[in-house]
């Protein structure tokens, strides 16, 4: 992807916000960012940042269309003049491509669509994507629109990591598999650990594990995602903020019998799990706090989350035959000593992880290594870049399709 040049104006909205990003692709930094939060509420909050000072503006927001021209009043009136940037594309996020997008892809008529008809795969994030999309494809019709899946990079995975042990019809009428999440951030992190362990992309096998709010591993073979814990949706695999990651699958019978609707189920199992299920909290840092402090169900919490977290990292292990590093990313893996080594504890004689205590605990911001000089696997904490990845990759189909 080098050579890239321009500015793309990235978006991710979600069903209550709208985040964008102005990035120039060559140097990849931001020329200004924000957010426009508690979009359909009585009352929004947009903030731009831009040369270092914050803007904020309240006000009534009923759509993501209005926050939107939120945002555009917000670039008239702090700057940068949008008028005066020739934006190479609009780069969305969008979370489910499904398996038909496996790659980024330049949005017309029939690509919107096709997400469109993605939306039982992804009912809560989906529709907000393709609000987005309408949106600028509106305000800047002559612009490229470039639609980058979270999926996408998990398209490589094999029919045996994908497939669930599940009968046809589901599978196939209702398109029940593993598609994968966090892909941009997996696709980053990984090409940038095989760089700072000095192999080429092709050669370095890497476990990244995003750990935010919401989190997943991936194992990463030569630049492809071969397995990742996220599955159909985004709440399989490692503990989250308030999602639980893997459980029975008897669970919604089980409770359907004794009285729970699917509803509640549902919004239990994307609202009020993980982290927050077991502590009240769903901000890691807290529980920590809390850990430290000897309340018995946030100790609990940590280690919940540090033992699912050792389990994948074993598995993925036995998945590659060989792994070069490990790179923690995202709120916890980039900032939290504490977890990280909770989640390596033990893995020395078996996997020949060494954690270097000393450039763990120094290591809260940047790329670090955090393994010892004779640790086998590099052990790496690398600060995703989510917004330039979808910037860059927005530019390149940009590019190849208006040469
Ligand atoms: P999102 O998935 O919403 O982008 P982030 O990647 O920002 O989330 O991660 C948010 C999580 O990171 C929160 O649980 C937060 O508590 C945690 N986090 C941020 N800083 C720290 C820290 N210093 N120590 C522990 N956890 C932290």
């Amino acid at each position: 992807m080098s050579g890239l040049t321009g500015v793309v104006l990235v978006i991710n909205a979600g069903s209550s916000s709208l985040k964008y990003d102005l990035i120039d692709v060559e140097s990849g930094a931001s020329r200004a960012s924000g957010i426009v939060e508690r979009i359909g509420e009585q009352s929004s909050l947009a903030k731009h940042a831009v040369g270092g000072e914050l803007h904020r503006q309240e006000g009534p927001c009923p759509d993501h269309g209005a926050a939107f021209e939120l945002v555009l009043g917000a670039f008239d009136a702090h700057g940068p003049d949008l008028a005066g940037v020739e934006l190479a594309a609009v780069g969305h996020r969008v979370v489910h491509g499904g398996a038909q997008f496996s790659a980024p892809t330049r949005i017309d008529d029939e690509v919107e669509a096709t997400i469109e008809r993605l939306i039982p795969l992804a009912p809560l994030h989906n529709p907000a994507n393709l609000e987005g999309i309408r949106v600028a494809r509106t305000h800047f019709p002559d612009v490229p629109q470039v639609a980058v899946f979270d999926t996408a990079f998990h398209q490589t995975l094999p029919p045996h990591a994908y497939t669930y042990a599940i009968n046809r019809v589901w599978r196939e009428e209702h398109r029940v598999r593993r598609y994968g999440f966090h892909g941009t951030s997996h696709a980053y992190v990984s090409r940038r650990a095989a760089e700072l362990v000095g192999r080429a992309v092709t050669q370095a096998n890497v476990i990244v594990l995003h750990l935010g709010n919401g989190a997943s591993a991936t194992a990463v073979a030569g630049g492809r995602s071969v397995d990742t814990s996220m599955g159909l949706s985004p709440l399989e695999g490692l503990v989250m903020g308030t999602r639980p990651g893997d459980l029975d699958p008897s669970l919604p019978a089980h409770l359907a019998r004794a009285g729970i609707s699917l509803e509640e189920y549902d919004r239990a199992l994307n609202k009020d799990s993980g982290l927050k299920g077991l502590t009240g909290s769903n901000d890691a840092r807290e529980v920590e706090e809390r850990a430290a402090a000897g309340d018995p169900d946030a100790r609990l919490a940590i280690d919940v989350m540090a033992h699912r977290l050792r389990k994948y990292i074993g598995a993925y292990a036995a998945v590659l035959g060989r792994v070069d590093a490990v790179a923690f990313t995202a709120g916890i893996g980039e900032h939290s000593p504490t977890v990280r080594a909770a989640a390596l504890d033990g893995l020395r004689d078996l996997l020949g992880i060494e954690l270097d205590p000393a450039a763990n605990a120094a290591a809260t911001s940047g790329e670090h290594r955090i393994s010892t000089p004779s640790s086998r696997v590099a052990v790496l904490v690398v600060p995703t870049a989510e917004e330039l990845e979808i910037a860059r990759e927005a530019a390149e189909v940009a590019s190849a399709s208006h040469p």
